[in-house]
């Protein structure tokens, strides 16, 4: 569990070469730009990223969640907006078609969505409901051959560039939780729009969307899992997307750190290089430390999972500790830059952004707190 198997090292060397030529050299001016790299994405694709855990009959790479998360990983160490990207469309709309989907609508969309071709978003989160996520307002009501569906979705990754969304509706108010269903949505269609994008603090890359469900007909074959089952299948969405959300959250901390060694290194001041001060020492040293530790439950979770497991208590373990670990990280590698930190000069205060959205997507921190000490207090 400590060791990397063979394949996973090869796959980590595979996305740190890919990653050094198509994502560093640009990470910085996307994010600058907010502009959103399609084709990186196509790229992706043709290497297995864009379908890591899709099983190969479905053109997928059939590889493990370990693999997904190691792949998150590497691209965060160079862009948190990319690796956003790769996670969203990996864990949450293909893997929830992967996961509740019929032999039909796996065979019709996974092949699309693993290749790149296309990218998936995946509607939960409402204006009126986030950490509350089953308070939704979005109402699906029975129609003749299919469903109409009605609402707002915020905060939606992929949610203006993507052609295929999973969308959580209401489906049975009275029922609650155990009244929602899951939708596939083909896009454009009639009723749907694209409100505003939302001009974020990091992140910036990644496209994120308010969306409009007016009167949007959907046939009764792109129901997604059982009737009524689609809040059930969303908590086992987000485990694994919590354990992808934490990796890539240790990808940024760790290029913070990175950073934050190399420049303590080559910077001079009182004659002496700044690394060799105690207390940059120390600030180092509790980095390393805390990501390290990050590291250990993310792959006790994914073998966890591997293994057949339950995994959500480790998964949202994981996924604090990595994401406040990551915050700390980069804090303390723009501390180490000084005032050159607090400039675009240098990426520390890219990551830094960008790490922030870790502790609040998937699972605020708080939420996890409350989802690991509701496990550990069962029966208490
Ligand atoms: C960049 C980005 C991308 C996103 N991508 C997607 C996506 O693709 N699909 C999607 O569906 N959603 C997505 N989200 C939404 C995200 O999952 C929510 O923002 C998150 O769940 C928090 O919901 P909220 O923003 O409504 O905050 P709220 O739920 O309003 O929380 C506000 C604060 O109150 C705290 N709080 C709430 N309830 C409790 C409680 N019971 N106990 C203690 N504290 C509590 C929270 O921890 C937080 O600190 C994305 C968000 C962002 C910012």
């Amino acid at each position: 569990m400590f060791e990397l198997k063979e394949d996973h090292q090869m796959l980590c060397q595979m996305m740190r070469d890919f990653v050094a030529k198509e994502i560093e050299p640009h990470a910085a001016e996307w994010d600058q730009k907010a502009e959103f790299p399609r084709d990186l994405y196509r790229k992706l694709g043709e290497l297995g990223i864009m379908g890591v855990c899709i099983p190969e009959a479905y053109g997928g790479s059939g590889m493990d969640l370990l693999s997904l998360a190691l792949a998150v990983e590497e691209i965060a160490r160079a862009d948190g907006s990319a690796a956003l990207t790769v996670a969203s469309h990996n864990s949450l709309c293909s893997g929830h078609i992967a996961l509740a989907g019929n032999e039909q609508q796996k065979k019709k969309y996974l092949p699309a969505l693993a290749s790149g071709q296309k990218l998936g978003a995946w509607g939960l989160t409402e204006p009126g409901s986030g950490s509350d996520a089953a308070g939704m307002r979005t109402k699906a009501v029975k129609t003749e051959g299919g469903w109409i569906l009605n609402g707002s979705k915020i905060f939606i990754t992929q949610g203006s560039v993507g052609d295929i969304a999973v969308i959580l509706a209401s489906t049975d108010a009275q029922k609650k939780q155990h009244g929602i269903s899951a939708f596939i949505v083909e896009l454009p269609c009639k009723g749907f729009s694209v409100g505003r994008h939302l001009d974020k603090a990091g992140m910036r890359a990644s496209d994120t969307a308010e969306l409009f469900l007016d009167d949007v007909f959907v046939p009764d074959e792109n129901l997604l899992g059982e009737l009524n089952a689609g809040f059930t299948d969303t908590l086992k969405i987000l485990d694994r997307g919590r354990v992808t959300i934490g990796s890539l959250a240790l990808g940024l901390g760790e290029s913070a750190l990175d950073h934050a060694i190399k420049y303590s290194a080559e910077r001079r001041q009182f004659q002496t290089r700044l690394c060799d001060f105690e207390a940059l020492q120390q600030m180092i040293a509790e980095s390393h430390a805390e990501l390290e530790a990050a590291r250990l439950l993310l792959f006790k979770a994914a073998d966890r999972q591997a293994n057949g497991q339950s995994f959500c208590k480790e998964a949202a373990e994981a996924k604090l500790l990595a994401s406040e670990a990551a915050t700390r990280a980069c804090n303390r590698a723009i501390q180490i830059h000084g005032g050159y930190g607090y400039s675009k000069e240098f990426p520390v205060e890219r990551l830094w952004r960008d790490a922030k959205l870790c502790e609040i997507g998937e699972g605020t921190s708080e939420i996890l707190r409350l989802v690991i000490s509701r496990r550990i207090l069962k029966g208490a």
